[in-house]
Formats: C-alpha cells, sequence, structure tokens
C-alpha cells in the first residue's frame, strides 16, 4: 500500500477543505466537483481498491456510507437526494489507490454508467 495524496490530506501535509473526522475517516471537498456537493469520505484504515478489503473489514465501507448519510442530513440535503459512489480500478477510472466513497448531491444529478461516456 503506498502513500497517496489522500495520505498526505489525512496528515495534514497538504491543505484540503475537511468537512468531518472521527476515529475511522476523514471527509473533505472534493478538489474538482462533479456536483454542487462533491465531499470525499477516507477511512483511516489503508486500503487501496475495495477488492483490498476483506469481509471481515465490510464495516469500514458501512461507515463511511452511513458518515456520508448522516452528512446530508446535517446538510438538508438528505431528503432532496444525492448519490454515493466508489470507482475501483482502471474502466471505472480510480486515480487514487486509497478507497473513498464519493458523495454527490446539491442538483438533479444525470444517468450514469454508459460506457465511454
Ligand atoms: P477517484 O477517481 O479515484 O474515484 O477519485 C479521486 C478524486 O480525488 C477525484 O474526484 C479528484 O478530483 C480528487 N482529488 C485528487 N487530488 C485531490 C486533492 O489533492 N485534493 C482533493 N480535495 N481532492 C483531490
Amino acid at each position: 500500500m503506498s502513500d497517496t495524496i489522500f495520505h498526505k490530506i489525512m496528515r495534514r501535509e497538504i491543505p484540503a477543505d475537511i468537512v468531518y473526522e472521527d476515529d475511522d475517516m476523514i471527509a473533505f471537498r472534493d478538489i474538482a466537483p462533479q456536483a454542487p456537493v462533491h465531499v470525499l469520505f477516507v477511512p483511516k484504515r489503508d486500503f487501496s481498491t475495495l477488492n483490498d478489503v476483506p469481509a471481515d473489514s465490510a464495516v469500514v465501507i458501512g461507515k463511511l456510507a452511513v458518515a456520508a448519510a448522516a452528512y446530508a442530513k446535517r446538510e438538508g440535503f438528505d431528503e432532496a437526494g444525492y448519490r454515493i459512489v466508489m470507482n475501483c480500478n482502471g474502466d471505472a477510472g480510480q486515480t487514487v489507490f486509497q478507497i473513498h466513497l464519493h458523495l454527490l448531491a446539491g442538483a438533479p444529478l444525470g444517468h450514469f454508467g454508459t460506457p465511454g461516456r
């Protein structure tokens, strides 16, 4: 597992707009937002991709999702709606190899999943 830009953000070596942190994760605004709200939830435990998360560590992923939902509620867009996404490897466009959950919200979101789009 190599050091990533997200580890540097966790260690406060590079700046980020941090919106949430607890013992398990950190959440900060994406530097290149794809929606009016675009927050990344990153666990403090190291996993390069979703493929590397064993079944007995499923709680790590669950906590990210629950924290994203809690953030949506706190910010008041839980009823309007939001999307959570985790990219895995090349075809999904994963660029940072420390797992992270994208939270996208703030406007009607387009469809997704079309090859090449
Ligand atoms: P991935 O493509 O791996 O699923 O998502 C990585 C995300 O990290 C991208 O949406 C990208 O914009 C974001 N990102 C990359 N470098 C930085 C950075 O230095 N700071 C922040 N806040 N986000 C970053």
